[in-house]
């Protein structure tokens, strides 16, 4: 069956009337002996319109000079420059409008006469696509380019801000420094003169009092400033020691019973021969920062417990039955300045754990926590053994 159709001329010519590309046939000369139906609808031209004419007459002008040089260097050398290769060039319709197409050229010889068979895929789709890709490359390029731009002039400008804030965090810190001393010093002569000359009201007491929380207070805001800003400019300095972690948690229970309130108490749990090797006093601004708090944002009677237990790396737990940390601050916690809804009428900045965190990963450890509103808080500081 196959043969048969194959041997069948007519058979041959109705697969190429059928090509959805345009199929044109030409002798040697360039002159059209066959074109399919796609060539009429691609030229616009009729089958009658074609024959016997030039293959020219489908080209742009500035072409045609090429055409003929290059058949005639063909003819003599040979050298293929389109046939069996392919290429894109410019074709024209009937009504003048130029196209761009793909060109597939085969060469082929019957009783000694030269043929050739052009393939033509119309472009001009895959063409506006390509122009339209490279535009739109083109707008992303110019788009990264100007977004570029923006945030490198955001990137400085917050370079410049945080230039201007450490300058004025270390300004105010130093510079408040003396002042809030002098406070202090006066106030705790006030006080020393009032009681010697038994002149001192209970009123008088307790605003002296308060003077002198607030001016600790103060310096307490100022030492975490200029330690945030240590730590910023990578300016900490650590000294490792090898020191007993039970001396060092009773120091620092000690250090902090001032700010105990009533009836509150800190039990601890610690094997009495446990050392450790790190950096005393980093170590010390850790727990202080977690016992502080826990003592801060307990009520009074309830109690705080500080526990060690020793796995891969020594691990101090301070529990509190305080106000806790509500679900939706905690994953905040420990950024710079933030503080949870429920902390408002505590005093605080929302700088120490942030600090304390850091500390304790430039000691080799870490400091985590579990909590829950009106339940209490679970803080751990691990420290390398
Ligand atoms: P602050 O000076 O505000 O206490 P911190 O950085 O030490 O700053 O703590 C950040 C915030 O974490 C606190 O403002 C508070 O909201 C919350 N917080 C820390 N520790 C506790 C705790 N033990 N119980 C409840 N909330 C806590």
């Amino acid at each position: 069956m196959i043969n048969a159709v194959l041997q069948n001329p007519k058979a041959f010519k109705s697969i190429l009337e059928t090509v959805i590309d345009a199929v044109i046939t030409t002798d040697s000369m360039g002159k059209i002996l066959f074109v399919n139906h796609s060539t009429t609808q691609l030229f616009g031209y009729s089958t009658d319109e074609l024959i016997g004419q030039s293959i020219e007459l489908l080209m742009p002008n500035n072409h045609r000079r090429h055409h003929a040089s290059y058949m005639q260097n063909y003819k003599q050398t040979g050298q293929k420059k389109v046939i069996g290769i392919g290429r894109k060039i410019d074709a024209k319709k009937k009504n003048g409008e130029m196209f761009p197409c793909w060109l597939s050229l085969t060469h082929f010889k019957i009783n000694g006469d030269d043929f050739f068979t052009g393939i033509i895929k119309d472009y001009s789709e895959l063409e506006q696509a390509h122009q339209e890709l490279a535009e739109l490359n083109q707008n992303l390029e110019q788009k990264v380019k100007e977004k570029t731009a923006e945030l490198e002039i955001a990137l400085q400008k917050e370079k410049e801000l945080n230039h201007l804030k450490s300058k004025f965090l270390t300004l105010a810190s130093h510079e408040f420094k003396t002042p809030l001393a002098t406070i202090l010093s006066s106030t705790i002569l006030i006080e020393k003169h009032g009681r010697n000359a038994n002149t001192f009201s209970d009123a008088q007491e307790k605003h002296v009092e308060r003077i002198k929380r607030s001016v600790n207070l103060l310096n307490e805001i100022i030492e975490e400033f200029i330690n945030l800003e240590k730590i910023e400019k990578n300016k900490i300095d650590i000294k490792q020691q090898e020191f007993n972690l039970y001396d060092f948690l009773n120091d620092c229970i000690g250090l902090l019973s001032v700010l105990k309130k009533e009836g509150q108490i800190v039990e601890l749990n610690c094997p009495e021969h446990l050392l450790v090797h790190s950096d005393y006093d980093l170590s010390l601004f850790v727990l202080m920062n977690l016992l502080s708090n826990a003592i801060k944002y307990s009520k009074e009677q309830q109690k705080i417990v500080v526990n060690v237990t020793v796995e891969d790396q020594v691990l101090i737990h301070v529990i509190d039955q305080g106000i806790g940390i509500p679900h939706q601050n905690q994953q905040f916690i420990f950024e710079r300045f933030y503080r949870s809804d429920n902390s408002s009428n505590v005093d605080g900045t929302g700088i120490g754990l942030h600090i304390a965190k850091r500390y304790a990963n430039l000691l080799g450890g870490d400091v985590s926590f579990t909590s829950e509103e009106n339940k209490g808080s679970h803080f751990i500081f691990s420290m390398p053994k």
